[in-house]
């Protein structure tokens, strides 16, 4: 299809989240639909670009992905700016990264403003023998701070495509 240029159609999006909750998995599972245990830590460039349809619309997007800065809660204002959707990811077994989304959402809100859409993934949901965060709590949690929230698992491919969806809706619909 053509560029129209009558609205806009490329749409920043990226992750946040302590080091190891999968945010790069969450985002090869979502752009190439695949599943790797040994992901170096970064996936080679600042992000990744993929077409999809949305309402028969062609939507373009750009998902970045860090080089493994957030281990030292160092990601650069350059890595926020103009994001039209952020995904908090935090660990379903591990509750304190669910308890660093404070943290990580001060960062966002600060480097992204108000405007941007924010989207809430507890990852791992694979592993529910394992499960340190109650669904309800992080329910709760994304209500009261206004974040779209699903449980994903990035292993087995779960509501991975539904969330991006979901957030690149509520993306749009803002724009
Ligand atoms: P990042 O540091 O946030 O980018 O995390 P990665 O995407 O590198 O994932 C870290 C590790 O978590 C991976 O090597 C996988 O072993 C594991 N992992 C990621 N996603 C899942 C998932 O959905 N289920 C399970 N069981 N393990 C996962
Ligand atoms: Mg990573």
């Amino acid at each position: 299809p053509t560029q129209s240029g009558a609205y806009n159609t490329t749409f920043k999006l990226l992750c946040v989240g302590d080091a190891g909750v999968g945010k790069t998995c969450l985002i090869m599972r979502f752009v190439e639909d695949s599943y790797s245990e040994t992901n170096k830590s970064t996936i080679g460039v600042d992000f990744k670009t993929l077409q999809m349809e949305m309402d028969a619309k062609p939507v373009n997007l750009q998902l970045w992905d860090t080089a493994g800065q957030e281990r030292f809660r160092s990601l650069t204002a350059a890595y926020y700016r103009g994001a039209h959707g952020v995904v908090l990811v935090y660990d379903v077994t591990d509750a304190q990264t669910f308890e660093n989304l404070v943290g990580w959402m001060k960062d966002v809100d600060n480097y992204c403003g108000e405007e941007a859409v924010k989207l809430l993934i507890g990852n791992k949901s694979d592993q529910e023998a394992m499960r340190a965060v109650p669904l309800e709590q992080a329910k709760e949690f994304a209500h009261e701070h206004g974040l779209l929230f699903m449980e994903a698992s990035a292993k087995v491919a779960t509501n991975v495509k539904a969330a991006f969806r979901l957030l690149v809706a509520e993306v749009m619909y803002k724009a």
